[in-house]
């Protein structure tokens, strides 16, 4: 079964041919612009390649609503020239296969189920935390939409009382992406995430609010594992402070065998940052 696999982002393209046992033959990156100039470029990929479906996973906020009318849109997106953009219509079109739809983080966390550390789990949420923060939910066996799909990057924090920076989110200043993403880590300690390596507090503080917005998830959905990945959580330091955090906030409320076992149950991504791809290649099998 050759299948196409399309990770699109905000600022690259990452298409990908596979099959259905999430094997990857290979794999191009096109740059983000406008669908104008984009799509054509993806769209010849893939018709080459004589792919029997796509599976895409998409920034967002998309529509993956198959009774709507605009099930397979971009929608309002503040990536302004990609807002009501029908992505899923132009692949069908020009390629006349299927064409599977979901948002990028739920293709991640469906290529950790299907092919990952998470196989035979049938509630998991993955969490990237990366230029945003977005969160990828299965639960009971699917992928999590509920109204729209779920944004839970976006909840709102209780600021440390130490914390004097105000959070970047244009919407909510001080939700989980205002105050943990990438960008928000370089606006409040006006250097490079990467070059605060060393410095302790700021992983502390960083590890502070994820374990807040975990502690939120775990409460909420009950989740079997939690997966965190994107270019922050590269600081591996980080993950024993989470579970410590995480441990102290639940403060001995819930008692099962995974949050007895924090260090396998709060853990990072499995598949050397090809869950997307991988999900994809799911997404399109799915479709097919
Ligand atoms: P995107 O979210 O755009 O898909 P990434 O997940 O790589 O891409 O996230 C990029 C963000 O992650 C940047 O804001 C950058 O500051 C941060 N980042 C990338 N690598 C590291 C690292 N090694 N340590 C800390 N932060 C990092
Ligand atoms: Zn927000």
């Amino acid at each position: 079964m050759l299948l196409g696999a399309l990770e699109a982002g905000g600022t690259k393209m990452v298409c990908a041919i596979g099959n259905e046992k999430g094997e990857i033959f290979e794999q191009v990156s096109i740059p983000t612009e406008t669908p104008e100039i984009t799509i054509p470029k993806m769209i010849s990929y893939f018709k080459e390649k004589k792919v029997e479906a796509l599976g895409i996973a998409c920034f967002g906020p998309i529509d993956p609503d198959k009774k709507s009318a605009t099930y397979g849109y971009i929608t309002s997106t503040p990536k302004l020239a990609w807002t009501n953009c029908n992505i899923v219509g132009a692949f069908e079109e020009a390629l006349g296969c299927p064409v599977g739809f979901d948002t990028d983080v739920n293709g991640s966390v469906l290529g950790e189920v299907t092919f990952g550390q998470a196989k035979g789990k049938s509630s998991v949420i993955y969490i990237t935390i990366g230029t945003g923060v977005g969160a990828g939910i299965y639960i009971e066996g699917n992928l999590l939409h509920g109204m729209l799909h779920p944004e839970a990057g976006h909840v709102l924090m209780r600021k440390r009382n130490d914390d004097t920076y105000e959070g970047k989110c244009p919407y909510h200043k001080a939700c989980l992406e205002g105050l943990a993403a990438g960008p928000a880590i370089e606006e409040r300690w006006g250097v490079s995430a990467r070059e605060l390596k060393d410095r302790a507090e700021v992983w502390d503080l960083e590890a502070y609010y994820i374990a807040q917005a975990l502690t939120g998830y775990i409460l909420t959905v009950s989740p079997e594992m939690i997966i965190l990945g994107g270019g922050v959580m590269h600081q591996e330091q980080l993950f024993p402070m989470i579970r410590s955090y995480v441990k102290e906030m639940l403060n001995g409320y819930i008692k099962t065998e995974e949050i007895d076992d924090l260090d396998h149950y709060i853990v990072p991504a499995s598949l050397n940052d090809d869950q997307g791809i991988m999900g994809c290649l799911e997404l399109a099998r799915q479709a097919l």
